[in-house]
């Protein structure tokens, strides 16, 4: 019989299996104090593929494993051994496999209810894509994922060294983890895991798969480095046999588009390699498997079927919708049941009313019985069955609308009696903002963590128990950037009204800190205006107190911190927090230090740090001095280049660099000191002196990936600079035991070494970006100056100027003090532009990689002339000739990995009667099958709609491309995870097209 190995089962990975391999880098191994005692599946008996089997599931496959106890006898504690599956490839008879959904009644979530933690340093965003996937599976199915209150079962998404791993079904006793690694958040792969919570193995280890598939067992790679990832800690076991009892296809037909289904390529040799293949055609072609893109009609019916749902009604997650009762108004049937979940995201509230949703019946026409005993209509707020009761009807009477205190409502429909009536039909609709009196809760932005809507304003009024502040703490936020928040934001005030002090208007992707208001009020609005819209913003808000005004000090022995809803000890520089959590212990790192000049190190240095860790260095020197810190050795975990938010991140939001461990410097004692920068990875910091006589130096690690860390020499020295800035006319820079001199722009160091007179004004520019002015910026120009900028940047971009301020003298042709700007190398190229006055200019784009500004005074009249950032852009038209030219898919390519959220357009064109010609010399772009993510996309003409050449990712290049006509478009996408190398090209203008075209 075609025989699938026994390595397969083992093998099972789907992209999970690269997640696993980038996690397994970092030697991330378990951390025995971790925090959150849950079932964790990276501690599992053992591993098939990204699902992980206890000892319980273990013993589910025991019966048959007999058969095979000579071939794998030597299985079973080989951790990490590679070749211990190799030979594994006899045959498998169907009744060896697993079923599709669990038959065990205890892995069901009772009533589909399933409570939810998101544990863990996860991003907005990736939040976001949790309760995107979660939400996925409610709109299709039955089952409700709920934010944990009590409950003793519950699921914690966490990151765990397994990468993307979970059980399948309800272990019950406490939580369970549901591993999502940071390079596997994707919404398809979280929709995954979800199915194995929900209760489902994978699609194809079903009993009667050898029917449906053949596994070509040649092809699967014959090492399980993969696995010895997965099974880090698990002994290698092989799963040929499982107990029958357990399986329960439910009578649901082999379904090869399930997002259960593992890849045609999964645990490949090689990735042109197939390892599992349907064995027949359907419509003529061979079905394909293994998409992560949505729930497939066979998931939606078995999921439906394994939590009973009921046969009708839906669920509804639309800010508006309808819904009536079957067959209305010509009547429904005996014995029918529907069941309607309504879904809006919390935060839909109208503003004069306290509650979420607003239900209206339209239409009300049942058999009337008392107490409604046979035909009813229920309503319930909240989501499930047992909510509190808002009404039950029947008869003809049209009950008053209906508002719930929460984000849902459950609606449900019986009809027992064989009376016929016309039935019920209701609209609902959810609206933002409202008046929350009450202790805790959660507020969203409208449609969150879809895209909120233009246009929109909502405003909420928070009000606790008297007495108590209100805390407000962001889960997640995304909400358009802009340097005032002038277009979208979030404002809160202190207080009951527009009229309280503003404590904050927020907005772009850094999570506001954590916030609290000074009485029991607090007003909170959000405005979208009519473009750019985003995920917004999530945010929970509770009554609070500030625990450490007791006069107990909370028992803290040194001193307490106030935190929302809590409180915590915390300890003086040069002291840890001890075991207890309360007293203090003298630290082996960190310290207060007053000497002239020492050293210091990280806990351990050069060996690995330890996890957990923070130590705080308080340097202070006498007034008048500065001190200045010299790294000499820094190695700290990085910031993961390559996965998904640091390539986000370094583009978009700076700040959030270095969020694993890190080492922060400031001027200052105090955590909101002027900052120095905080560094990571293992590039070296430059030498830091402080604006002040002292400095702060905080060192932080997490539970994973020890590297050596630091070690770092400071010296204390007079400041000069202090005292009538040192006798310079500029600028005075302090250095050790002595002091310099410099200029601003435009200027250079008199001979005296003091005064600056007038320089040279020709500028050279080719950073990626950077900032550029007038000379003797912020102070007033010279007359009679001329100044020119040449920028530069990498082939295949183009340069955009966003001027900050202009200040110039005026006139309306700009005849006397202007700056002029030329899409060019020099003032031969077109111009762009003339500027003079004060208006800013809007942004100035060139058409290729260079431009070039000319600044002129004249010699009366002097402002303060201009400054303007630059910064290059992808994408553009560029000539293609037959000189060779490059083309890159950004501008730090070589540098750094390209930048999420990336959508480039290049249009090369040859001159008439030429075709272009593109050969790409380096290629590397995130894989995925479909290159559903990341991509390059050729075009045969001069814009999109022309014939599509192909669509590429991964790392082999695409094959020479030549045009048929005389242009091709290329368009690169990067989505918000995993970014890559990317590509560089090179383009040319052939005449290869006379030969193939030769017209009449
Ligand atoms: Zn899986």
């Amino acid at each position: 019989m075609d025989s699938a190995p026994a390595v397969l089962l083992l093998l099972c990975g789907l992209s999970v299996s690269l997640a696993a391999d980038g996690e397994a880098a970092g030697a991330i191994f378990f951390n025995p104090e971790d925090a959150v005692d849950y079932k964790d599946p990276c501690k599992a008996a053992a591993f098939m593929g990204d699902i992980a089997l206890d000892e319980e599931d273990l013993r589910m496959f025991k019966a048959s494993q007999d058969v095979d106890t000579e071939q794998h006898a030597n299985h079973t504690n080989s951790a990490g051994n590679s070749s211990s599956n190799d030979g594994a490839a006899d045959g498998l008879s169907p009744r060896r496999q697993k079923r599709a959904a669990s038959s065990r009644p205890e892995r069901v979530w009772p009533d589909g209810i399933i409570p939810y933690v998101i544990g863990g340093n996860f991003s907005g965003s990736q939040r976001a894509i949790f309760r995107q996937a979660m939400r996925h599976w409610e709109k299709h199915t039955c089952v409700i994922f709920t934010e944990r209150t009590t409950e003793e079962s519950y699921i914690v998404f966490t990151n765990r060294p397994c990468g993307c791993c979970s059980y399948v079904g309800r272990r019950g006793g406490g939580p369970q983890a549901i591993s999502i690694g940071k390079n596997c958040c994707k919404f398809g792969i979280v929709v995954h895991e979800l199915g194995h919570v929900i209760g489902f193995w994978h699609e194809h280890t079903r009993p009667d798969r050898d029917e449906h598939v053949s596994i070509v067992r040649d092809n699967i790679q014959p090492g399980t480095e993969v696995v010895t990832v997965l099974l880090h800690r698990g002994q290698d076991y092989n799963f040929l046999k499982t107990e029958p009892g357990e399986v329960d296809s439910l009578g649901e037909g082999y379904d090869f588009g399930s997002i259960m289904h593992y890849a045609r390529n999964t645990f490949s040799r090689s990735i042109f390699l197939d390892t599992i293949l349907p064995r027949y055609d359907v419509n003529g072609i061979q079905p394909s498997i293994g998409q992560r893109t949505r729930l497939s009609e066979g998931d939606i019916a078995q999921a439906r079927k394994l939590y009973k749902c009921a046969r009708c009604g839906e669920s509804l997650q639309d800010s508006a919708g309808n819904l009536s009762s079957p067959g209305f108004p010509n009547g429904y049937s005996a014995l029918t049941h529907c069941v309607w979940r309504i879904s809006v995201t919390p935060g839909e509230k109208h503003l004069s009313s306290v509650s979420q949703i607003v239900l209206n019946f339209t239409s009300m026409d049942l058999f009337r019985s008392n107490l409604c005993w046979f035909d009813y209509v229920e309503v319930r707020d909240g989501f499930w069955r047992k909510a509190p009761l808002k009404g039950r009807f029947c008869s003809n009477m049209t009950p008053d609308p209906i508002v719930s205190s929460g984000s849902r409502l459950w609606i449900e429909f019986r009809g027992s009696s064989p009376w016929v009536g016309k039935g019920f039909s209701a609209s609902y609709e959810a609206i933002c903002g409202g008046e929350l009196v009450r202790d805790r809760g959660q507020i969203q932005s409208p449609n969150y963590p879809d895209d909120y809507q233009p246009n929109k304003m909502c405003v909420w009024k928070i009000t606790v128990a008297e007495g108590f502040q209100v805390g407000l703490t962001f889960q997640s936020f995304e909400i358009e950037k802009h340097d005032a928040c002038t277009y979208d934001y979030v404002e809160v005030r202190d207080g009951g009204s527009d009229s309280s002090p503003l404590i904050g208007r927020f907005c772009g992707y850094n999570k506001p800190e954590n916030l609290q208001s000074s009485s029991n009020q607090l007003w909170l609005k959000f405005v979208s205006d009519g473009s750019v819209n985003k995920a917004g913003f999530a945010a929970s808000f509770l009554k609070e107190m500030d625990e450490c005004s007791r006069p107990d000090n909370r028992l803290c022995e040194q001193r307490c911190m106030n935190t929302l809803g809590s409180y915590r000890c915390a300890c003086d520089p040069g002291f840890e927090l001890a075991a207890d959590r309360r007293s203090c212990d003298a630290a082996a790192c960190g310290g207060f230090i007053t000497s002239l000049n020492g050293s210091l190190s990280t806990p351990g240095w050069p060996r690995e740090y330890p996890h957990n860790k923070n130590c705080v260095w308080q340097l202070v020197a006498p007034v008048q001095y500065r001190i200045t810190l010299t790294f000499d050795g820094f190695e700290t975990e990085g910031n993961d280049v390559g996965s998904a938010q640091i390539s986000i991140v370094i583009v978009v939001v700076s700040q959030q660099v270095c969020k694993y461990d890190y080492v922060e410097v400031r001027s200052g004692l105090s955590t909101d000191s002027k900052i120095h920068g905080k560094f990571c990875g293992t590039e070296k910091p430059d030498v830091i002196t402080s604006l002040q006589n002292n400095m702060m130096i905080e060192f932080k690690s997490d539970n994973t990936v020890s590297k050596r860390g630091f070690k770092a020499h400071f010296f204390c020295d007079v400041d000069e600079c202090s005292k009538g800035n040192g006798g310079c006319q500029h600028e005075c820079v302090n250095t050790f035991g002595s002091y310099r001199c410099q200029c601003r722009s435009g200027f250079m160091l008199h001979d005296n070494k003091h005064d600056c007179k007038e320089a040279g004004c020709d500028h050279f520019v080719n950073a990626v970006s950077g900032t550029i002015s007038s000379p003797n910026w912020p102070n007033k120009y010279p007359s009679k100056k001329a100044c020119t900028w040449s920028l530069t940047t990498t082939p295949g971009h183009r340069i955009q100027l966003i001027f900050n301020e202009v200040d110039m003298e005026a006139h309306l042709e700009c005849a006397y003090d202007h700056l002029e700007i030329f899409d060019g190398r020099d003032v031969r190229a077109p111009t762009l532009g003339r500027f003079c006055g004060t208006k800013t200019p809007d942004p100035v784009t060139s058409s290729s990689n260079k431009m070039f500004l000319h600044f002129f005074s004249d010699n009366s009249v002097q402002k303060r002339g201009f400054e303007a950032s630059y910064r290059a852009e992808c994408g553009g038209s560029l000539k293609s000739e037959v000189k060779t030219k490059d083309l890159y898919s950004h501008a730090q390519f070589g540098d750094n990995n390209y930048p999420g959220g990336s959508d480039c357009l290049w249009v090369l064109t040859a001159e008439k009667g030429y075709g272009v010609e593109i050969i790409f010399q380096v290629f590397e772009i995130e894989e995925e099958a479909d290159c559903g993510y990341d991509y390059l996309e050729l075009y045969d003409g001069a814009d999109t709609k022309s014939p599509r050449l192909g669509r590429h990712c991964g790392s082999v290049a695409p094959e020479d491309v030549y045009s048929a006509g005389d242009a091709i478009v290329l368009k690169f996408h990067s989505d918000d995870s995993i970014s890559r190398k990317g590509f560089h090209a090179r383009y040319t203008s052939t005449k290869f097209q006379d030969t193939l075209h030769t017209s009449i």
